[in-house]
C-alpha cells in the first residue's frame, strides 16, 4: 500500500524545519480556492499580501488561467477570483489565509460552474426565514491504483456489517487522515459537527453545520479542500464519486439537512418537495443527474431516482424525517438524495427555492 504515492514517500519531518521557519509577521500568505470548469474539483494559488485579512471584502481580486480549468478559451483566459470569505489555514498556520472565491469570466459574468452567483441571490431573498443547512459530506479514499484504500489488490473485502463506525485495523483504514482533517477544519474555523466511518470499506463521513445560509456552501467547498489537502500529505486519493464500487457497496451521498426558525411547516416543505422532483434531481449531483443514476437505486439504504418519497426513520425514502423531529413535530428534515460530489450551492439553493420562496 501506497508505494507508489510519490507524497507518500516524502519524509515529512523534514518540512517541520520549514515551517517553523520564523517568516515576517507583517505578511500573509493568501491561498485563494476556486472550483473549475468540472463543478466538482477544486483548484488553489498562494499570494503574499503585505497585510492581514480580517474581511472577504478588503482581499485583492485575482484571476487566473481559465483555459487550463475547462473554464475559458485560451485567447481570451483571464478568469476573475472574488473572495467571499476567508478561514485559517491549518497547513501553513500563523497569519496565513484560505479564501474561498467564485469565479467570473472575462465579461464578469459568472462562470458556468459558479453556482454560488444565483445561490446568494435566494439566500439573500430567503434571510428573515433563517435557512439552516447541515450537509453529511460522505467519501472514499483510494490508493493510488485508483482502488479503495486497503480493500485487497485482486478481491473484495467481506461483505458489508462490520465496517460502519467501526474500530479495528481490519475494519476501517486511515483514521489518521480522518482526524486530521477534523482537527483542521476545527482550527480554520469550519463548523464541523462530527465524523464516522461509512458502511463500505474505505467510506467515511464527517458533517458540516448547522450553517445559515450561503455560509454552508463556503464551509462546505473549503472542508473539502481540507480534506483533499491532508490526503495529498498521507500520498491517498480522495474521490466524491457517488458510486465508487458497482454492485453490494453503498454509494456515497450528501445528506442535507434543512431547517427554518418557524418549521412547524415541515409537512409542508416536504409537500412542495414531493411536487418538485425533477428539478432537485438535476441540482443534486454536477451532471443534472447522471451521476445520481448509478447511487439512487432503491437500494443500499437509497430511493429509486424516479420516484419521490418521505417517511420517518426511513433510510430508503428520498426525504427522511428524524424520529426526534417527528415526535416534537418542529425540527428538521434530511434530504437523502443529493449526490456525495454535489455542489452544495446548487442543492441548498433549490431546496431554499421550492420550500421558501415558492418558486
Ligand atoms: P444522520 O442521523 O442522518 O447520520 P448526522 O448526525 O450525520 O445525521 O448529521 C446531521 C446534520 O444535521 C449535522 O450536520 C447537524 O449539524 C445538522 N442539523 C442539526 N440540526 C439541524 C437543523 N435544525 N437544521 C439543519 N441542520 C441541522
Ligand atoms: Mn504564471
Ligand atoms: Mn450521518
Ligand atoms: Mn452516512
Ligand atoms: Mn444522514
Amino acid at each position: 500500500m501506497l508505494k507508489n504515492s510519490p507524497n507518500a514517500l516524502l519524509n515529512k519531518s523534514i518540512f517541520q524545519h520549514y515551517l517553523t521557519l520564523p517568516v515576517p509577521d507583517d505578511k500573509c500568505q493568501a491561498t485563494y480556492l476556486w472550483i473549475d470548469g468540472t463543478g466538482e474539483n477544486i483548484r488553489c494559488k498562494t499570494r503574499t499580501l503585505d497585510f492581514i485579512p480580517k474581511k472577504p471584502d478588503e482581499l485583492p481580486v485575482w484571476n487566473y488561467d481559465g483555459s487550463s480549468t475547462y473554464q475559458a478559451e485560451g485567447a481570451n483566459s483571464d478568469t476573475y477570483l472574488m473572495p467571499v470569505a476567508i478561514y485559517k489555514d491549518p497547513f501553513l498556520r500563523g497569519n496565513s489565509k484560505l479564501v474561498i472565491c467564485d469565479a467570473y469570466k472575462y465579461n464578469k459574468k459568472p462562470t458556468e460552474t459558479n453556482k454560488r452567483h444565483s445561490c446568494l441571490q435566494a439566500m439573500l431573498a430567503a434571510k428573515d426565514h433563517h435557512p439552516w443547512f447541515g450537509i453529511e459530506q460522505e467519501y472514499t479514499l483510494l490508493d493510488m491504483d485508483l482502488r479503495p484504500l486497503g480493500w485487497p489488490k485482486n478481491g473484495f473485502p467481506g461483505p458489508q456489517g462490520p465496517y460502519y463506525c467501526g474500530v479495528g485495523a481490519n475494519k476501517v483504514y486511515a483514521r489518521d487522515i480522518v482526524e486530521a482533517h477534523y482537527r483542521c477544519c476545527l482550527y480554520a474555523g469550519i463548523n464541523i459537527s462530527g465524523t464516522n466511518a461509512e458502511v463500505m470499506p474505505a467510506q467515511w463521513e464527517y458533517q458540516v453545520g448547522p450553517c445559515e445560509g450561503i455560509d454552508i456552501g463556503d464551509q462546505l467547498w473549503v472542508s473539502r479542500y481540507i480534506l483533499q489537502r491532508v490526503a495529498e500529505d498521507f500520498g491517498v486519493i480522495v474521490t466524491f464519486d457517488p458510486k465508487p464500487m458497482e454492485g453490494d457497496w453503498n454509494g456515497a451521498g450528501a445528506h442535507t439537512n434543512f431547517s427554518t426558525k418557524a418549521m412547524s411547516e415541515i409537512e409542508k416543505a416536504i409537500d412542495k418537495l414531493s411536487r418538485n422532483h425533477l428539478r432537485h434531481i438535476q441540482a443534486y449531483d454536477p451532471k443534472q443527474g447522471k451521476d445520481n443514476e448509478r447511487r439512487l437505486t432503491g437500494r443500499h439504504e437509497t430511493s429509486s431516482i424516479h420516484d419521490f418519497s418521505a417517511g420517518v426513520a426511513n433510510r430508503g425514502a428520498s426525504i427522511r424525517i428524524p424520529r426526534g423531529c417527528a415526535e416534537e413535530k418542529k425540527g428538521y428534515l434530511e434530504d437523502r438524495r443529493p449526490a456525495s460530489n454535489c455542489d452544495p450551492y446548487s442543492v441548498c439553493e433549490a431546496i431554499v427555492r421550492t420550500c421558501i420562496l415558492d418558486e
